[in-house]
């Protein structure tokens, strides 16, 4: 039996993220958000590609100190920043830093005075957005993230000490289509314009992935469309995005055997080395993550079989919460046969509960997927 693996598509994720940076006005700089996946190859792949990576920890800075060393993180975000975080995101050289509370702004400014240099903010704003055509309010409820308006234009009016207010940041939600995200995008610029008279809007992430069809696509075409047009109504305004999901969510897969083959009352279950310890979006997000399976072409005995109707997928973990997969019509599933779970590269490894049950850490490497899982299976199993 071999070690699970994930497998990063580097050429494929270096496309799909130009595609996007052409998709976009020149004028938009495209932020990487590093929390989505943090795989040192991911961040180099892309660095040349987009504008900036956004960073919401000391390890993030980390990481992009020792992945891309001389190359300061545009940003810097999340709450609850401590003292030394925010004195790591000054010394790092970070570009904008997104405060989110008046507290926040207050001692950052602080620290700025103490080093000497002030510091460059956006303020992460909570605001209420009327999506048009959609009956659907973003933003404006109760929220640990970022301040309220009131709060933001209290902020802008009487700045403390050691800090420059550049402009809003709002990352509302997540799951955005191009047509919301755009309108999102909007109306978000217009309130920043019009009450705190910002030069610099960041509008967030959140462009949508659809894990039930990995074909799908966000719009980004479209999306580039509505920015341009907010960048016509307000010419010399710096507009930022900051994706992460959509960037690398289609750049990994992760390959995995089945161990065993069973009906339990009336279902098939199929189990797979590995599980949600190595790749917990499905059990994250609630959704069955989608996979192909590759039949074992030698060797794999005459093991149990699924008859070719729904089965739920499952791994190693001692829970029923450590489901992969359900109900997918697949064909038949033997033991041995190989399992390519898709759209594996944003918040996959890095939001996994690794240490639960203390099973190995799964393998990465870089290349085509689907060649990997097909060369796997043509091998003979091991077990
Ligand atoms: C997580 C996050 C992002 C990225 O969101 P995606 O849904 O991965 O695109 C961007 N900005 C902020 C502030 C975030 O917290």
């Amino acid at each position: 039996m071999s070690r699970p693996v994930y497998v990063h598509d580097l050429d494929g994720l270096a496309t799909h993220a130009r595609a996007i940076r052409a998709a976009l006005p020149r004028q938009v700089e495209l932020l990487y958000a590093v929390k989505a996946n943090p795989d040192p190859d991911v961040l180099r792949t892309l660095a040349p590609i987009v504008d900036g990576f956004e960073t919401a920890s000391r390890g993030e800075l980390r990481r992009m100190a020792e992945v891309l060393p001389g190359r300061a993180p545009a940003a810097y975000a999340g709450p609850g920043k401590t003292d030394e975080d925010l004195a790591a995101a000054l010394t790092a050289g970070v570009d904008r830093i997104h405060v989110e509370s008046p507290a926040e702004l207050r001692r950052l400014g602080a620290l700025a005075v103490a080093a000497g240099t002030p510091a460059r903010v956006l303020l992460r704003v909570n605001l209420p957005v009327e999506a048009p055509g959609a009956s659907l309010i973003m933003g404006g409820r109760p929220s640990p993230f970022g301040m309220d308006p009131t709060d933001a234009l209290e902020c802008v009016r009487h700045p403390p000490p050691g800090v420059e207010v550049r402009g809003v940041h709002a990352h509302l939600a997540s799951g955005l289509d191009a047509a919301l995200a755009g309108a999102v995008a909007a109306a978000v610029v217009r309130w920043s314009v019009a009450e705190v008279g910002a030069g610099e809007v960041d509008v967030g992430g959140g462009m949508a992935v659809d894990y039930a069809d990995p074909a799908a696509r966000f719009d980004w075409v479209g999306y580039g469309r509505a920015l341009a047009d907010v960048l016509d109504a307000y010419p010399g305004l710096r507009l930022r995005v900051e994706p992460g999901r959509s960037v690398t969510a289609y750049c990994g897969a992760y390959l995995t055997e089945v161990i065993d083959v069973k009906r339990s009352h009336g279902e098939w279950f199929v189990v797979v080395a590995g599980g949600t310890h190595h790749l917990r979006t499905p059990a994250a997000k609630g959704h069955p993550q989608p996979f192909t399976v590759y039949r074992r072409r030698y060797g794999g005995g005459p093991g149990p079989c699924t008859d070719g109707g729904p089965v739920t997928v499952v791994g190693q973990l001692c829970t029923p919460k450590d489901v992969l997969s359900r109900s997918s019509t697949v064909g038949p599933i033997g033991v041995g046969d190989v399992l390519l779970f898709a759209m594996a590269g944003a918040y996959a490894w890095n939001i996994s509960h690794r240490d639960f049950l203390l099973h190995d850490p799964p393998e990465f490497r870089t290349g085509d997927p689907d060649r990997m899982a097909a060369g796997w299976a043509a091998r003979p199993s091991r077990s």
